[in-house]
């Protein structure tokens, strides 16, 4: 789950974490207000959505008055603002974060992420901070530095001050970075985090060292004991299918193809798309029913594929292990007869009980094309979606 960065700063102010002074505007009227209670003669305007690469397109602003303030705010408000990050078709700016303006000596990256390779959590950091750190990573990667931490003992603070001293930091300023790294590891671990990243760590005019940025990741097989991350999630930056999916248990993801595909277990789901992308189609999303699938979940799931429009045709594969194959052919049989079905549908099943669950289907009287294999499913639904074009 991720939050916006005025949300990951509140945490980081929590925590210790030296941010600009600044708070939300949901409006430009908001937006002036909140100036007029910093102290500051510079402000920065920021659009809060849930991907970086704002300062680029545009969603960063430096307003040097309470108009240029409104003005700002009166342009981003409602515009869609299109990144690197978040794909073609952008996201609509609903939030704004007004904060102080900040005298920027030098910029610097900084952030823990698990690393699978270690099984470790690993600080990493870098002198070139700013906006490009994927460059960085592609075209000097001699110049980010990892410290790679035990969880036994945390992040220990020679780590955090050999960090420090490889990445540049000025000396005198050493300790309060260190300090910094401390203190971020503490919120990286009591809050359940995936990627804590600040891009950019600065230090100022006046000595300080500061998070001008704040990207927060959180671990969604532990948000059940973050009731406070929990309440910071924007269901506007989230696929409403996917909201969707998640109030029935159901792993969806939207992709843009045409053919729905409904299966059970992460791992076949993700054959399915293989074996439909080998044969020449194209998944319009990822779909794990999970293993006991009821024929209420079944009946959602299908409303939920068939709620994505560019959906042409639907392959139902199911492995029947824990869950019996005969089961599921009543769940579709009756999916089928709730939600209605205009568009082609193969399925295939395989497992416990799989005869029982071909008669099941046969005798529903359903235009119910069958499949033996997985390879032979797929083939089918592609067929069948490009004759109805
Ligand atoms: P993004 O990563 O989405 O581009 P950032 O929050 O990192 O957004 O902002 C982009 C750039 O804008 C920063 O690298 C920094 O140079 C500048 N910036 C951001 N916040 C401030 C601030 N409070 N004061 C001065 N400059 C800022
Ligand atoms: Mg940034």
């Amino acid at each position: 789950m991720n939050i916006h960065e005025y949300q990951g700063k509140q945490i980081f102010r929590d925590a210790g974490i030296n941010v600009p002074n600044g708070h939300v505007a949901l409006t430009p009227d908001e937006a002036v207000e909140v100036a007029k209670t910093l102290n500051s003669e510079v402000y920065v305007v920021k659009a809060q959505i849930h991907a970086g690469g704002r300062g680029k397109a545009g969603g960063v602003k430096i307003a040097k008055s309470y108009d240029e303030v409104r003005a700002y705010a009166e342009e981003l408000l409602g515009s869609t603002l299109i990144t690197h990050q978040n794909g073609p078709d952008g996201t609509e700016v609903r939030r704004l974060l007004i904060e102080e303006g900040c005298d920027i000596k030098d910029e610097y990256y900084i952030s823990f992420v698990v690393d699978r390779a270690t099984n470790r959590v690993v600080l990493m950091g870098s002198e070139e901070g700013g906006m490009d750190i994927e460059e960085v990573a592609e075209k000097t990667p001699e110049k980010i530095f990892k410290e790679v931490v035990d969880l036994a003992t945390g992040l220990l603070p020679f780590q955090a001050r050999r960090l420090a001293f490889n990445i540049n930091i000025p000396t005198e300023l050493v300790n309060k970075a260190a300090k910094l790294f401390l203190q971020l590891y503490d919120v990286f671990v009591t809050k359940d985090c995936s990627i804590v990243e600040i891009n950019p760590l600065v230090t100022t005019g006046d000595g300080d060292v500061m998070a001008l940025d704040a990207k927060l990741n959180f671990d969604s097989n532990a948000l059940y004991r973050q009731k406070d991350v929990v309440e910071l999630r924007d269901f506007d930056e989230e696929d409403p299918k996917e909201i969707e999916a998640s109030k029935f248990d159901l792993s969806y993801i939207a992709l843009d193809g045409n053919i729905g595909c409904m299966v059970n277990g992460a791992g076949l789901a993700m054959a399915t798309m293989d074996t439909i992308n080998h044969f020449g189609g194209k998944p319009a999303n990822f779909l794990d029913v999970g293993g006991g699938a009821t024929a209420e979940k079944v009946t959602e799931a299908f409303k939920l594929i068939l709620s994505d429009e560019n959906v042409k045709g639907i392959f139902v594969n199911i492995f029947g292990g824990i869950m019996r194959c005969d089961v599921i052919a009543e769940g579709v049989v009756e999916a089928v007869h709730n939600v209605g079905l205009e568009i082609p549908l193969v399925v295939r099943l395989e497992g416990t009980n799989v005869d029982r669950g071909k008669e099941i289907l046969r005798e529903s009287g359903l235009a119910i094309t069958p499949a033996s294999t997985m390879a032979e499913g797929a083939q089918k639904i592609i067929a069948l979606v490009d004759e109805s074009k």
